[in-house]
């Protein structure tokens, strides 16, 4: 199997291509017809192999997984996901390998009618980039630094249960636990309403601390109280770490991609009534204060002791 056959029986898929894509995998490039007055949005994150996942992680999953990083960004910003493109470097042409990749990829993309427009195939250490692109009305786009003193703070999700799956091998076969690191389901259905009610928005990437630092910091250094035991963790976390590290890891740990926003009290009845159309547990863990800081109450967590969230390093 060359290049060419490789994009042909595994990515081309022309039978599943919506209208307002006027050119897809084929060309030089793709054509697309936006509806009108939307605006788009457009993220990209990649995957290296040894840094962002091992060779022992199911390809389905790293197929799975680069998908699901982006889409969490797209409805982040308050959009829907539409399309996206992926770049593929890869070692060797290993069919299997690749199928199962597609598998995992398309699984997702399907199910939240994303399509595959095009991308790129090159010979390499294993890389998998992908970039999303997303649509939002004009006027409804989130962004970090939107958050107000006073707002309520929300998450989307349980967190800390990829945290905990890495942790130990025993962690690691908990099947709950193990789906959270390798199959994240971030909520895309949320993207379309998201901007109406919420102030700002951010997924869960590198640690709840970490990334509600970002929103706090970008929304004029406001400060945070969050409630201990009003964060969502994993039971199957509490039950093999007990609560304090639980939570430790949810705070302080990744992989989660389920999102925080912020937004004002008086929409929490519609947030409740949104989270259970969608069939979303959507839970309040604090408020925005003017400053000082992120403050968690109660809880035995020795904030100390927490990763800063994960940051790459390189060495030169
Ligand atoms: P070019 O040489 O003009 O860059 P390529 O041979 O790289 O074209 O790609 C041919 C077509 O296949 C293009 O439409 C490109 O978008 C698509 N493509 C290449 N690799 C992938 C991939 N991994 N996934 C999806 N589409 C791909
Ligand atoms: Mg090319």
């Amino acid at each position: 199997m060359d290049e060419f056959e490789l994009i042909d029986r595994i990515f081309h898929r022309p039978e599943d291509r919506p209208p307002w894509v006027e050119v897809g995998i084929g060309d030089d490039g793709a054509v697309l017809q936006p509806p009108l007055g939307k605006q788009t949005v457009v993220v990209m994150d990649t995957l290296v192999n040894g840094t962002h996942f091992l060779n022992s992680q199911p390809a389905d999953s790293v197929g799975h997984r680069a998908l699901a990083v982006n889409l969490s960004d797209v409805v982040a910003m308050g959009a829907s996901p539409r399309w996206a493109t992926l770049s593929l470097t890869l070692p060797e042409l290993d069919r299997d390998w690749v199928n199962a990749f597609a598998t995992g990829f398309f699984q997702l993309a399907d199910e939240h009618h994303v399509s595959l427009i095009g991308g790129d195939t090159t010979a390499g250490p294993l890389t998998v980039s992908v970039t999303v692109g997303g649509e939002v009305e004009p006027g409804r786009v989130l962004r970090r630094g939107g958050a107000r003193p006073g707002d309520l703070i929300f998450l989307t999700g349980r967190i800390g249960g990829a945290a905990t799956a890495l942790s130990s091998t025993q962690a690691y076969s908990n099947p709950v636990l193990q789906k959270a690191l390798l199959y994240p389901q971030p909520p895309v259905a949320l993207g379309q309403v998201l901007g109406s009610f919420a102030h700002s928005a951010i997924d869960l990437s590198d640690g709840l601390l970490a990334d509600l630092g970002h929103v706090l910091k970008a929304s004029g250094n406001r400060g945070a109280q969050i409630e201990a035991d009003q964060v969502p963790l994993f039971e199957a976390s509490v039950a093999l770490l007990g609560a304090s590290r639980a939570l430790e890891l949810a705070l302080g740990g990744g992989d989660d991609y389920e999102l925080c926003f912020t937004a004002p009290e008086d929409r929490c009845r519609e947030i409740d009534a949104i989270g259970s159309q969608l069939e979303r547990e959507i839970f309040c863990i604090g408020r925005v204060t003017e400053k000082g800081g992120c403050r968690v109450n109660g809880g035995q967590v020795n904030l100390k002791e927490l990763s800063p969230g994960y940051q790459h390093t390189w060495q030169v």
